[in-house]
């Protein structure tokens, strides 16, 4: 049983010192439980998070534990009466090759309804982000304008695709110019703007003629410096990432920009609220629901970039923190 654990905390980014892979016991199932085999694993910016001791909204990984996941995973034994041998389910099976369960928190995957990956992407945690920082916090009318940075990952993805079904206009901002091709020509996005680009901020300005009524924020940084002066009146602001700032060892130079933030939440009426996706867990069947549908139609589109092999996990996820991926980052194991 290989598994990649955390060797060391970064300070900065991360990089293969900072995991180490290590042949572990193969798990032996309990009475009652599962005997899984990990066949996906997801990577996400959050656990960049869980590698620092800092506090935060969950516990760190401890040196020396595996570090934690969401995985898709085959049931290989199962003294569980929900599930079968050969079944397909979504869990947080962690960064290794095989794990057991006694059920809780497993949910079991329809392989004929969705491709299981979905369950890690477009159908899964990012989904239910997009999904729940727009129906609670977000709330796009029709005729308003939508901009979301990290626009091709799995939630900015959806983030632009569900404004535009509600009949908003969506601005994606991403890095590069072939990211802003996608977001144009495969997500229906009305415009798109690379923000490594020199003339960003007035390119930004330019694709908003009428001003941001709702900025899904995903990355913060020079973005967010982008899109202030853009707000409207009243706008909107789901705060779910800053992953611009994840890798940060220290404040931004100066100036102190806080007073120029405060006084744009007074004087526009701004309404910025943070949320953690499970904070809505009780929509989540109306996600499931309302985007399942939407995908088994074809009326939206979602993109996934796997690499293979555990061991490629720890540079896979450096990579993510940096925009290396290009789509629902995966890892394929075994
Ligand atoms: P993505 O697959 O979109 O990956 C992150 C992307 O961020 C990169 O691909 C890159 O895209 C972009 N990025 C990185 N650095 C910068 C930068 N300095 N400036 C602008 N963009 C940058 O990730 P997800 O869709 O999984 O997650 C998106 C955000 O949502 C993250 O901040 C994540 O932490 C947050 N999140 C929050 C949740 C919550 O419960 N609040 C739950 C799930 C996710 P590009 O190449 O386009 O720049």
């Amino acid at each position: 049983n290989r598994r990649i654990v955390l060797a060391a905390r970064p300070h900065g980014e991360p990089n293969a010192s900072h995991f180490r892979l290590e042949e572990a016991r193969m798990p032996v199932p309990k009475a009652g439980e599962v005997l899984l085999a990990n066949r996906y694993l997801s990577l996400d910016p959050y656990m960049r998070g869980r590698m620092s001791a800092a506090k935060s909204y969950a516990e760190p990984v401890a040196i020396g534990d595996t570090m934690v996941g969401a995985t898709v995973a085959e049931v290989l034994a199962s003294d569980h009466p929900g599930f079968d041998v050969g079944d397909m389910v979504v869990g947080f099976g962690g960064w290794q090759e095989f794990t057991t369960s006694d059920g809780r928190g497993l949910r079991k995957l329809d392989p004929a309804a969705a491709p299981v990956t979905t369950a890690l992407g477009i159908l899964g945690m990012p989904g239910m982000t997009a999904y729940a920082g727009l129906r609670n916090i977000g709330r796009p009318k029709a005729g308003e304008t939508v901009a979301v940075a990290a626009a091709t990952g799995p939630v900015g993805s959806l983030v632009g695709q569900i404004a535009k079904r509600r009949g908003a206009r969506a601005v994606g901002i991403a890095g590069g110019p072939e990211k802003c091709a996608y977001l144009r020509e495969t997500l229906g996005f009305d415009a798109a703007i690379d923000h490594r680009a020199d003339d960003f901020p007035d390119a930004l300005a330019a694709a908003c003629p009428d001003g941001i009524d709702v900025y899904f924020e995903n990355v913060g940084g020079a973005v967010f410096d982008a899109v202030l002066p853009l707000l409207n009146s009243f706008a909107r602001v789901p705060v779910c990432g800053l992953v611009s700032g994840y890798n940060a060892t220290e404040l931004p130079p100066g100036p102190d920009r806080v007073p120029v933030l405060m006084r744009a939440i007074l004087t526009k009426r701004l309404h910025l609220e943070g949320f953690i996706v499970w904070d809505y867990a009780a929509q989540e069947q109306d996600f499931l629901d309302e985007v399942g549908s939407w995908l088994r139609e074809g009326l939206i589109v979602h993109r996934e970039d796997i690499v293979d092999g555990l061991e490629n996990a720890p540079e896979a996820f450096a990579g993510l923190l940096k925009g290396r991926n290009f789509g629902k980052l995966l890892v394929r194991i075994g």
